[in-house]
This record gives structure tokens, sequence and C-alpha cells, in this order.
């Protein structure tokens, strides 16, 4: 019930428009699923003598005064009685037509919060209205919005769609959903169809349980996100189908010449390792993948440290001898640079007989350089192409692109990878793409967003690998920290220390890091102290990875940029300071930079205890988890538990936003229905999966292709 306001102008109900068109509320069916966020109980009249403080009722009384007061601020104070006892209504900001409906001996309903004070019983602006009418019937809904559109002008707009909108059902027939029934006052609830559920959900009867209704578990909530659920899997089906009918080179090893060993054969010969069996495991899934005339869609993913690289690089061999193009694109400066000088360290003696090279690209090399490999892109004298996002760049002309590698895919948007894959197309054929993870995918996530993509999976560390240990240590006890650093420098190993994450604050995180930097290059003194943070320009940040990685320096202090990717063996600790403000997942990023090397490395989670001198609790058992377990994938659970998917998911354009109403940790048995449902759906009623998918997604399905 709003407060009284004027009759709305034509240019309040045009802003409104806008606002809705803002809001994605364009067809009748985007407004009817546009859902409240919440009810308020109008049904009921409750008497004052009965209202508790705190609650939020619904009164009827009479006005029987009514004064502006001018201290200690200009306010309306209005005092009203019903029958059962009397209230006083204050107002800071009101207007002569308040004052007119607020007049004494009017009669009103009232709606607001009781506070039960000194003084006696108290609501600070209220809405109020003349009594009279009938009471509702139906709760009344409160919808999400934004400025300039006011509720009631929503409800209006959404009650009229809901008469208006198709909302016949499209569920294929005898395919209902695992609903959960509830009980609720009249006894066991019925299931509800579409329009049911929606009838109900903005409108619903008084006597609803309404927890069912906020944590989304009422059977008519269960029933939307079923339909949801089925939307988004139908769509990555289609797009499964629709990739199926696309072509692609076939990459395979040519027939081998006598006397000359294969190309891969060369490249595994000068590897100073062998491969483990699962990154053996791994390599054949793609080879299998890239022997096909069909566009691979394959995510590789592998905790830090198992070995995704040379995985990638045996798959660019292939695509190479097999007389085409790769292209490798990683998501920062450092990680590209790093996986140009080890790809160079891997192929170059075994490219040279061939005439090929391979070639960089980035945002920050000079402009002769630059030109210089585009030409040699362009010619196809550049076998492999490897570089930050300058890779899609637009005068980047490939010669003839089989294979497009995305290392930490998670890093890149939807958008970039669209972009990736419409720019790669050549001559009719899509190059394959082989997509990198270290963020290891929980299963339901896998499930949802990725049915559209076959996963292969690097379950195993190369040999002879320590395990790190993790340990907890308070900020107090720094002191120690640093004579462990000092040991380690002294034992010929190399240190990490990462400096918090200070969130909205680059400034705030690197004086952070600057002060740190100071600290323990006094602390240490004979040993090389280095800093590395995002602002600095790419030249020094090259010299400084250098320095490290060749050993020179012993200390590398650092703000995030080094969670990516970073490969120095030889580090064998890593000190995380203030590492409760870090997500479990990037921490385990972090600790996976040592432990690359057969020496007995450790991870250090520095915490900052509160006023009370403790560790918060969600806070203490989210470290605890940490230094339990290694395994990236019970850490992506427990992630996915407390930050929701997001996280995995990347940008912030990502597949997960597109879930308004189901929870994928909390839906799996409705995840798991509609995964079975969608591809017998698409076979047996296609028109009615359209139907479904266009309802629920509008223009939006592209999104989830990508
Ligand atoms: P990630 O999967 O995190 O990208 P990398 O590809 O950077 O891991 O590999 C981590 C380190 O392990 C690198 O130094 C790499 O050369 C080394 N490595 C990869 N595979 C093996 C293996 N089979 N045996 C020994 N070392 C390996
Ligand atoms: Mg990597």
């Amino acid at each position: 019930m709003p407060a009284p306001s004027p009759a709305p102008s034509k240019a309040a109900a045009s802003s409104a428009q806008k606002a809705l068109l803002k809001l994605g509320l364009t067809r009748d069916i985007d407004l009817a699923l546009h859902l409240p966020l919440r009810y308020e109980d109008e049904t009921r009249i409750t008497p004052l003598r009965n209202a508790r403080d705190g609650s939020v009722v619904q009164i009827e009384a009479t006005v029987v005064s009514s004064e502006v007061q001018l201290r200690p601020r200009r306010q309306l104070v209005v005092q009203v009685e019903d029958d059962t006892g009397s209230c006083e209504l204050r107002f800071f900001s009101f207007y002569p037509s308040h004052q007119k409906t607020l007049a004494v001996g009017a009669r009103l309903r009232i709606r607001g919060e009781i506070k039960g004070g000194f003084w006696g019983r108290q609501m600070m602006h209220p809405a109020f209205r003349t009594a009279g009418g009938e009471l509702p019937a139906a709760l009344t809904p409160v919808y999400p919005t934004v400025a300039g559109l006011p509720q009631p002008y929503l409800r209006r707009a959404i009650a009229s769609a809901l008469q208006r909108a198709d909302l016949s059902d499209t569920l294929p027939p005898n395919a209902a959903p695992p609903v959960h029934q509830t009980f609720g006052a009249g006894g066991l609830q019925p299931l509800y169809s579409l329009q049911q559920a929606l009838r109900f959900l903005h409108n619903p009867t008084p006597d609803v349980a309404l927890a069912t209704l906020e944590d989304h578990t009422h059977p008519a909530w269960q029933r939307l996100k079923a339909e949801e659920l089925l939307a988004q899997q139908l769509s990555q089906y289609q797009s499964k189908r629709e990739r199926a009918r696309l072509r692609a080179p076939v990459l395979t090893m040519p027939a081998a010449v006598p006397g000359v060993l294969p190309l891969d054969a060369q490249f595994l010969a000068q590897l100073p390792f062998g491969l483990t069996r699962a990154q053996q495991r791994v390599c054949a899934e793609i080879a299998a993948d890239m022997a096909r005339p069909v566009p691979m869609h394959r995510l590789l993913q592998g905790d830090v440290g198992s070995g995704k690289t040379v995985v990638a690089a045996l798959s660019a061999v292939t695509c190479i001898a097999a007389g085409w193009q790769c292209a490798l694109m990683a998501p920062t400066e450092i990680l590209a640079e790093q996986h140009f000088g080890k790809l160079v360290g891997w192929l170059e003696q075994i490219l040279a007989p061939l005439g090929k090279k391979v070639a960089w690209l980035s945002g920050a090399q000079k402009k002769k350089q630059r030109s210089e490999m585009l030409a040699l892109i362009a010619s196809g004298e550049a076998a492999l192409v490897v570089g930050t996002h300058a890779v899609i760049q637009e005068q980047v002309q490939f010669h003839h692109l089989a294979l497009a590698v995305i290392d930490e895919q998670h890093r890149f948007g939807v958008a970039q990878r669209l972009a990736l894959r419409q720019k790669l197309a050549h001559a009719g054929l899509e190059p394959h793409l082989l997509m990198m993870s270290a963020t290891p995918i929980p299963r339901t996530l896998a499930m949802s967003y990725y049915a559209d993509l076959d996963v292969s999976t690097i379950d195993e560390l190369p040999p002879g690998r320590t395990p790190i240990v993790t340990k907890l240590i308070a900020d107090s006890r720094r002191d120690e920290v640093i004579e462990r650093i000092a040991a380690q420098v002294a034992a010929g190993r190399q240190v990490y220390w990462v400096c918090p994450l200070i969130e909205e604050s680059e400034a705030l995180d690197l004086s952070n890091a600057t002060a740190t930097h100071v600290d323990l290059s006094e602390a240490l003194p004979g040993v090389m102290v280095g800093l590395l943070h995002s602002r600095m320009p790419t030249a020094e940040k090259k010299a400084v990875m250098e320095l490290f990685t060749a050993g020179v320096m012993g200390v590398l202090v650092s703000t995030t940029v080094i969670e990516v990717g970073v490969d120095v063996p030889n580090a064998s600790l890593m000190v995380i300071e203030h590492s409760e403000r870090f997500g479990l997942s990037q921490l385990h990023q972090l600790r996976g930079r040592v432990g690359r090397g057969a020496a007995a490395s450790a991870c250090v989670l520095l915490y900052a205890v509160g006023d009370n001198g403790k560790l918060g609790e969600t806070a203490r058992d989210r470290l605890r988890a940490m230094a339990e377990t290694n395994d990236g994938f019970e850490i992506a659970r427990r992630d996915l538990e407390i930050r929701g998917p997001g996280e995995f998911l990347g940008a912030r354009q990502s597949g997960a936003a597109m879930l308004r109403f189901a929870d994928l940790a909390a839906d799996i048995a409705l995840l798991e229905w509609a995964r079975e449902c969608a591809p017998q759906m698409l076979d047996r009623f296609p028109q009615l999966a359209e139907r479904h998918v266009a309802r629920w997604l509008g223009g939006k399905a592209e999104y989830l292709k990508a």
C-alpha cells in the first residue's frame, strides 16, 4: 500500500516504460516471470493492542491529532487510535496532500513496523490511505525494481501481463519434473502447472508457509526452477547439435616416412620427462576429437601443476604436423610470455627443419615487432601463435588456423570466447577449440553449463612431487615466518609472498605490497627481494619475473597477479598474507605455485584476528579446509557452496547470471531431470522445445553457447 502521491503524469509513465525496458521486461512473458522478492500481508487488520514491538502490521485507526513539529527537526506527528489502543505516526518528509489525508477525524488503513517505545507505540513513515474497501484476499507482492518504476505501476503491469501472456504448458507430455510436495495449511500442497505456479507466486494466499516462498522450496517455485533448467539444458543441447553440423579440418599425424621420426615422437623424445598416464589419456581424447571433421569443443581441466601445458603443446604438434596453424591464448601477459618461452624451448628445434616458427603477440609489444609477427602469421610461417587477448584482435589474419587453445578459460568472458570462434572460422571450416582450466569445475556445474562441452580431466600430478604442507599462522607470528623464509633462501630455495586482496581498491593493494616489500628487504639482508604488481609497466614486470625465474631473486612479493599459471619449480614456500580475505579456489591456485619441483614445499596462510583476538568461525573453517586437503575438486565443491557458481564461470556476463531461479547446488534433482529430459524432447517434440526456449531465454540463448 503506497503512500498517496499525485496521479502519475505522462512523463512519469514514459519513464516507467523505459525502466521496464532496462529490466528486460519487454514481453508479457517477461513480466509474468518477474517474480516478487517478498510479500506484504494486507489481508488482515491487527488491533493495536495485539501489535507486537518490531512486527510489521496493518491497522485501522482514526486520527486524533496531527501537527507539524519543528524540533529536533521538522516532522509531521500524527496520533491515531483504534478501539484497543493508540499509536503515534512520524513523517520527516511530507506534502500538503499527506496532511489532508491525515486530518483529525480521518479513518485510515495504515501499514508499517511497530516500535513500542517508552512513550508508547510508534510507526516511522508508515504507508497509509483512507480506510474502506475490501481487504485483499492474497498477499501483496513486492517486486525487484529500479528508480523510476514505482511498485504500484509494476504491479499493475505484471497483473495485466499475467492475464494476457500465453502460459500454456511447454513441458513434454509424461515428463513431470521431480517436484517435492510440501505441506501447507490445507494439507499436502497440489502440484502446479506453469500458469498455476505463476498465478500463485504473484498472489499467494495468506495461509502459505512464507518460509517456503522465501527459500524457493515451495512446489510452485520448484516448477519454475525445473522449467528454467530445462530451457537452459535445451539451449545447450541445441548448440551441441548445431556444432555437430559444422565442419573442421581433420588433424591427424601424417603417415610416417621411413627413417624420419614423426613430429610428435620428436617432441616427446626431447621432453625432459615422460607423460603421466593421465596426460596420455587426455592427449588421446583430444587427438580423437581433432581427427574428426567436426569442431572439437573440449575443456581440459586439471589441478594446478598437473601439467596441462605439455598436453596443449602435443596437440599443437599434431595440428602443425597435419599442415595447419595453432593459436594459444592466455589471460595475462606474464602467463602468455611464460608459455611462449616454454613452447619455443620445446618446439623451436623440431619446427626449424620444417621452416616454421612460433610467433608472439601481445598488446604491449613494439609496433615493428608486431607487424613482423602479423606477417609471419598471415603467411603461415608461424605454425604456432602464442599471446594474450591480442590474438583475437582484428588485424590478426591467420593463414589457416585449425586449433585454438585457451588457457585459464574462465578468465575470459563469454563475449571474448564468442569473438574467438567467430573470428577464426576459415573457408567454411571452424577451428577446433581446447579450453584449459585449473579451477576444477564441480560436477553439477559441469553438467549444467557445460552440457555443450566435452571434458577431459588430468587427475594425477607428475611424479616426484612432495605434497604441499599448509599451515595456518596468526599474523602476530610474522617474525617466525620471516625466519623460515631466511632458512629456505639459505638452502637455495625461493619464496613467494602474496599480499592481501583489498576489495575495491587496487591502490590499497599496492601500498600494502610496497610496505611489505620494504619490511622484508630490511628483515632479509643479503637476499634479493622483488616486487610485482599489476600497475607496473610490462617491461618492468618482465624483468622481475626473469630474475625470479632465473633463481637470482630469493623472494618475490606480489599482489595477486601471480595467481595464474606461473611456473618456477625451485620455489618451495608460499606465504599468503590476510588469507582470510581470499576465496578458497583462489588460495588453492596461489598455493599451486609451489610444490612444482621435488623439494618439500609449504604454504603459510597468515591470518589476522578480529578485535576479540579470534578468527571468525566461517573464516577458520574455510582456512582449515585448505590445510586439510590438497584436492582441487574438493576445494571447488566447498567453494561452490560458499561462493556460488559465478566464481567458476569468471565473467559477470557468464551463464550463471542467466539462472534466475534455480540454484545449482540445491536443485540437483531438478537439474538431473532437465538434463535427461532435454535431448529426448529435442528428438520427439522439437516445436515444443523451441517454444520453451524462446519463452524462457528470449534473445539470451546465444550467450549460453559460448
Ligand atoms: P598446469 O596444469 O598448472 O598448467 P604446468 O603445465 O605449468 O601445469 O606444469 C607444471 C610443471 O610440471 C611444469 O614445470 C611442467 O614442465 C612439469 N610437468 C608437466 N608434466 C610433467 C610430467 N609428466 N613429469 C614431470 N614434470 C611435468
Ligand atoms: Mg597452466
